[in-house]
């Protein structure tokens, strides 16, 4: 990976943990999950609002962090609005594969997406679950 690449990846990332997207609450809600990570002390609050269609309408988060679980969260949501439950999960998917190291499998997330930023998270074992909390949060709020 270049070295603009790789300045371009944590300027996302410092970006949305800075100032992150879609956060607050939805109102209203139909569907809503906590997540908690008590390895790090994050927490994540989601709720959305998914359509008769399967067409997730609003998706916002409210939640404590470190950088890399809010950005990855704001990240997300920024992925996930307007999409179908269909498209969610096969990105969740592709997500779960870009950061446990199984990159070369990916349908939906190509190295221009922002998500790609947090594909360096694999790396450190700790801050998975920081990356992958939201989406199991998202996961059990649309299981629910
Ligand atoms: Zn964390």
């Amino acid at each position: 990976m270049s070295d603009l690449l790789k300045e371009l990846y944590q300027e996302i990332i410092l970006d949305h943990g800075k100032t992150p997207r879609n956060f607050g609450e939805c109102e209203p809600f139909n569907k809503s999950a906590d997540g908690h990570n008590p390895l790090c002390g994050d927490k994540v609050h989601l709720t959305l609002m998914v359509d008769d269609q399967g067409i997730i309408k609003d998706i916002k988060f409210t939640g404590v962090g470190c950088a890399i679980s809010i950005a990855s969260t704001s990240l997300m949501t920024q992925s996930l609005k307007g999409k179908s439950l269909d498209y969610a999960n096969s990105l969740f998917q592709d997500f779960s594969n870009l950061i446990t190291g199984k990159g070369d499998k990916l349908d939906l997330i190509g190295e221009e997406d922002s998500l790609y930023s947090l594909k360096g998270v694999g790396a450190f074992p700790m801050r998975v679950k920081c990356a992958t909390l939201s989406w199991h949060a998202f996961k059990s709020a649309i299981n629910d």
